[in-house]
């Protein structure tokens, strides 16, 4: 897919308020520092529409940006940062079930997930609640440069291993590296082929 346009639309922090169009969105959403506001850069080819920062937890909000026209990318709050209250996490738990509770537009979420480690409980817990609720999703591995292919392979089999003693299959996944152009062609073909379902 070439992107043509790309463009910030509105940031909410109340899911009622998000656009009410019926244009199909894609969540993008992982642990904060995952590398997510990279990833989405890379995706749109654009410098900064997703502001990366070096201080994680600080997006708090639902960003809709609108691709080509045709379809919105979500940028979705970060979670499991340490240093954020347990009030904040509550409230986060909330906004995130209402988004994907109500979004009907929602085709699939994108699950981020830093190559470099192992299976993490949030982000496990995370899939296991998607699966829970009906809710597609493909995980997108990333920082892919930061290994050597070896590694990515032990590190996505260790990964197959741990979602197969909950799953029948192991969930669609992309591997990316933002700072090397990696992956986002994958990413925007399946993307591609969604919107023409
Ligand atoms: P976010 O908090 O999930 O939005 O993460 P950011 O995109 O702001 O990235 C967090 C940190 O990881 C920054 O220091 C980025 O430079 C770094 N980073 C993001 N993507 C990559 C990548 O593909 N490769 C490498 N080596 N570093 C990355």
């Amino acid at each position: 897919m070439k992107i043509k346009s790309a463009e910030f639309v509105v940031s909410n922090s109340d899911v009622s308020k998000c656009p009410k169009n019926s244009i199909p969105e894609y969540a993008f959403i992982g642990r904060s520092n995952v590398g997510k506001s990279s990833l989405i850069n890379m995706l749109t080819s654009r410098k900064s529409l997703a502001k990366t920062s070096g201080r994680p937890g600080k997006t708090q909000l639902i960003n809709h940006f609108i691709i080509n026209d045709n379809w919105y990318l979500v940028d979705l709050p970060g979670y499991g940062y340490a240093r954020v209250s347990k009030t904040s996490k509550k409230t986060f738990q909330k906004f995130i079930t209402q988004y994907f509770a109500l979004r009907e537009q929602l085709v699939s979420a994108f699950v981020l997930v830093d190559i470099r480690h192992n299976p993490q409980p949030i982000d496990l817990e995370f899939m296991q609640w998607l699966g829970e609720h009906g809710i597609p999703f493909s995980i997108i591995f990333t920082k892919a440069d930061k290994l050597k292919p070896k590694a990515i392979d032990n590190h996505i089999e260790s990964y197959k291993n741990v979602l197969l003693e909950t799953w029948e299959e192991m969930p669609n996944y992309f591997i990316t590296s933002s700072s090397k152009n990696i992956g986002k062609e994958d990413v925007l073909e399946y993307i591609d082929s969604l919107n023409s379902n």
